[in-house]
């Protein structure tokens, strides 16, 4: 059966070289996949492939919180601009979010809530879902979100606790599962707690590799939603089918 990536950056350099041999393996082993823009370059590259390889490659585009945190206001807005621009490119916001991992700073952590608060607005404006990236911020993130009554919402690479994925599913959104699963004993867990109806799964891509090779690729999900049905005792192609589904559903494709 054919997998799906709900959240890759093949658009990465790492990608570059015979991208095009890359994308017939990739058209043989996945159904569609989505790229994801966490950066101003990364942002272009998404849209050009999603251009490109039309109903196979997915682009949302969107500003890392530790970027969002570091581009002058004047560039800020020329990226709300070019998202807004194309909007008919794209099937999400994202990845955007919080990241009090890496920042500490208290005035940066302001800012990064600031422009996630804008990216929000726009996304309500433009009627996207929103793809979000949350690292040690998981419970400030959610509470935004439903502050700001998101709809459509994917938390990428969800990696909280279990009573902040349970508030996240509480107001309906989506936990999308990274390759992680198959090592991390919390990710084990949250997969076989999470229920089937509001699951996604991705790789990072090139991130988070579990073959340690510094270079995952989009079909690896697979080996994920083998882990995942073994947790939770199900059959993995009916498992995958609903996966599908839960990604058609949420980025309108
Ligand atoms: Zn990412």
């Amino acid at each position: 059966m054919k997998t799906i990536d709900c959240h890759c950056h093949i658009q990465d350099a790492k990608y570059r070289d015979n991208f095009e041999e890359f994308a017939e393996e990739l058209k043989e082993k996945c159904l569609f996949v989505i790229v994801s823009g966490a950066n101003r370059q990364w942002n272009r590259d998404a849209v050009t492939l999603a251009k490109k390889y039309l109903d196979f490659i997915y682009a949302t585009i969107g500003l890392h919180p530790i970027d969002a945190s570091k581009t002058s206001k004047e560039e800020f807005e020329e990226e709300l601009k070019f998202i807004e621009k194309n909007k008919d490119n794209i099937v999400a916001v994202g990845e955007i979010g919080l990241d009090y991992h890496w920042e500490k700073d208290e005035q940066k952590i302001d800012l990064q809530k600031q422009r996630f608060i804008e990216f929000l607005n726009l996304a309500k404006k433009i009627n996207k879902p929103v793809v979000i990236h949350s690292w040690d911020a998981e419970e400030d993130c959610i509470d935004i979100l439903k502050q700001q009554n998101m709809e459509k919402v994917v938390m990428h690479c969800f990696s909280g606790k279990k009573h902040a994925m349970e508030k996240a599913l509480s107001y309906g959104d989506y936990i999308c599962f990274s390759t992680n699963v198959l090592f991390s004993k919390a990710l084990k867990k949250l997969a076989r707690d999470c229920p089937v109806e509001k699951m996604l799964i991705e790789t990072d891509s090139p991130y988070l590799d579990p073959n340690h090779t510094g270079k995952n690729l989009p079909w690896n999900t697979l080996l994920s939603v083998k882990k995942i049905a073994e947790l939770k005792k199900t059959d993995p192609d009916m498992l995958l089918n609903k996966i599908i589904e839960n990604a058609k559903e949420v980025f309108g494709i």
